[in-house]
């Protein structure tokens, strides 16, 4: 046993891994970010899904097929992928980190993220991982961003840069809470503007935020970034709301 696997060891015994839902002792090896009863109550997105937004079809026969939103409005994403669904505790923890400001619970989200699979992205082929990027205002306030801590668990994973300089926020825009689809659009209309666009151009990219509401946010970045060349782009959030 290696010194590092023997203080893991002994720091499990006094400090056992604990459910980030509801703090009981999480039994399996290694410890999960969740115990087995609380992954019980979290929706993960598999199934037949929209090949382009990556909506859930609960039981369609059809399988996988582009949507109706789609359709009518094609996005500048070329794919979106979330995880798990955006309700119950899932939600809940969210909440903590972002607005909680508890990082703990922020870095164990980010660790459940980057277990879960996304066999449908090409990660081999993606030249960089960018987080959304929160507008410097709302960064003082937060003291940190949500997209980036969960971006860089990803790009470790898969061993790809993460690149926070090459999109920024300049508009201070107001909470999309509360808004409808068009309001969003409206609210984050001209919000991004990208730096370096030589690193852009015709690079592959996957872009992470915690949360995919109607995707307006997720999109406007996404034409920002086709605008300055980029051949892919990908988009991966923790949840999304169905
Ligand atoms: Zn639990
Ligand atoms: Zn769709």
């Amino acid at each position: 046993m290696s010194l590092r696997d023997f203080v893991s060891e002994i720091s499990d015994v006094l400090f056992p891994p604990l459910c980030l839902a509801c703090r009981r002792v999480v039994q399996s090896v290694p410890p999960a970010v969740f115990c087995a009863n609380c992954l019980d109550r979290i929706t993960f997105l598999t199934g037949s899904l929209c090949p382009v937004c990556g909506v859930l079809f609960p039981d369609s026969p059809a399988g996988d097929h582009v949507c109706g939103a789609c359709l009518a409005s094609p996005p500048f994403f070329d794919r979106a992928r979330a995880a798990v669904v955006y309700e119950g505790i899932i939600a809940d923890t969210i909440h903590r980190f972002k607005y909680g400001r508890d990082l703990s619970t922020g870095g164990a989200l980010a660790r459940f993220l980057a277990e879960c699979p996304f066999d449908d992205l090409d990660w081999h082929r993606c030249d960089a991982v960018l987080p959304v990027p929160l507008h410097k205002k709302r960064l003082r306030e937060r003291g940190f961003n949500q997209s980036l801590l969960l971006a860089r668990a990803l790009g470790r994973k898969y061993g790809i840069a993460v690149d926070f300089s090459l999109l920024k926020r300049r508009k201070f825009t107001l909470t999309q809470t509360g808004l409808t689809r068009q309001e969003r659009e409206k609210n984050i209309k001209g919000a991004f503007e990208t730096a370096r666009p030589g690193q852009i151009a015709d690079k592959n990219l996957i872009l992470v935020d915690d949360v995919y509401t109607t995707g307006a946010t997720v999109n406007e970045c996404a034409r920002i970034l086709k605008h300055s060349g980029a051949a892919d782009v990908a988009v991966v959030t923790l949840a999304r709301v169905i």
